[in-house]
């Protein structure tokens, strides 16, 4: 009686388990399939055990022979295999599986097999999510460019990649009187500048040299790997002016601008921290505000016990 009620217990874990379970044979004959199991490979038990395992696994998965060997000299094994159902449609799952002997010796395995497809999915959406959050926080929303943060990481590497050649150069741009601008023709208006003038500064310059940012409002800034002082006062000399003779006008109104850069280049190799570069920058853009419409330079005094 006793040996009955257990087999009635046996009965009911195997076909209300919500797990597919599979009583095989270690080469992969499949003598029993559970209602799970069918309905995860959309199968008639009888399908399920014409197929075998090998009917049922994709044989491409290169997890597969790992898992097979791992199994053969354990005993057992818990993997992560991707199965196929009806149609040959691929589904990831994770599985356990365990060879015993029965009491006539005879060798037999049990593979349980659990759906990860909404697991999955779930993986997938967090990391896309977590993507979607890197790129947000750094990355300016108006512009696309890189914002304060992102620029920083960015050029911190950027200086600790082995790189010859010559100097590291920064621009650091600010629109003339945008506050005015903003006050005469609306934020809105001011927003469309903003995307123009970042979409313009990325056209013209050389994407792998150059790293663009929006620091913050009306501020832009520009790091160079590879530059000399005559090439980047000339840049920053060609960019000032192609802005002020640009047209922003819309429909209704003429409209130029005109903009502001402090230039600074200074040596590789030497150990500077980014932010004095960028507050040397900012202290040659002050000295081109002075008179506006213009480029100021002047070179970093970097001392010998820098070197
Ligand atoms: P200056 O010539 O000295 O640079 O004068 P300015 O008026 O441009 O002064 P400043 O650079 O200090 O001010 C920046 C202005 O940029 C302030 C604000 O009105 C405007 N601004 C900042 N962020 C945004 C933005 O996201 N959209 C718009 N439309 N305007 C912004
Ligand atoms: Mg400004």
């Amino acid at each position: 009686m006793i040996f009955d009620k257990n087999l009635e217990f046996y009965k009911l874990i195997f076909d209300y388990s919500l797990d597919a379970i599979l009583l095989t044979s270690p080469e992969g004959k499949i003598h029993r399939a559970n209602d799970s199991a069918c309905k995860m490979f959309d199968m008639t038990e009888n399908e399920i055990i014409s197929l075998g395992r090998n009917g049922l696994v994709d044989p491409t998965d290169p997890r597969l022979k790992d898992a097979i060997r791992y199994r053969e000299q354990y005993g057992y094994v818990k993997a992560e295999l991707t199965f196929l159902r009806r149609n040959q449609i691929p589904f990831p799952a994770m599985i356990t599986s365990s060879i015993f002997k029965d009491r006539k010796k005879k060798l037999w395995s049990v593979m349980i097999i659990r759906d990860l497809t909404e697991a999955k999915e779930v993986e997938n959406s967090l990391r896309q999510a977590k993507a979607e959050n890197e790129i947000m926080a750094t990355h300016d929303f108006l512009t696309g460019l890189l914002n304060r943060r992102g620029f920083m990481k960015r050029v911190e590497e950027m200086m600790g990649e082995v790189s010859d050649g010559f100097d590291f150069g920064l621009l650091l741009i600010d629109i003339d009187y945008f506050k005015e601008f903003n006050d005469k023709h609306g934020h809105i208006k001011g927003d469309y500048i903003l995307k123009d003038f970042a979409e313009y500064l990325k056209q013209s310059l050389i994407e792998d040299d150059a790293l663009v940012g929006r620091f913050g409002g009306d501020e832009f800034i520009v790091f160079f790997r590879n530059t000399s002082e005559i090439e980047l006062n000339n840049l920053a000399e060609n960019i000032r002016s192609k802005v002020e003779h640009m047209d922003f006008s819309s429909e209704t109104e003429e409209i130029n601008l005109t903009i502001s850069i402090g230039v600074t280049v200074f040596p590789k190799g030497v150990d500077t921290d980014i932010d004095d570069i960028i507050s040397f920058a900012d202290s040659n853009m002050y000295r081109a505000k002075k008179v506006r419409n213009s480029v100021y330079y002047k070179k970093m005094d970097i001392t010998l016990k820098d070197l």
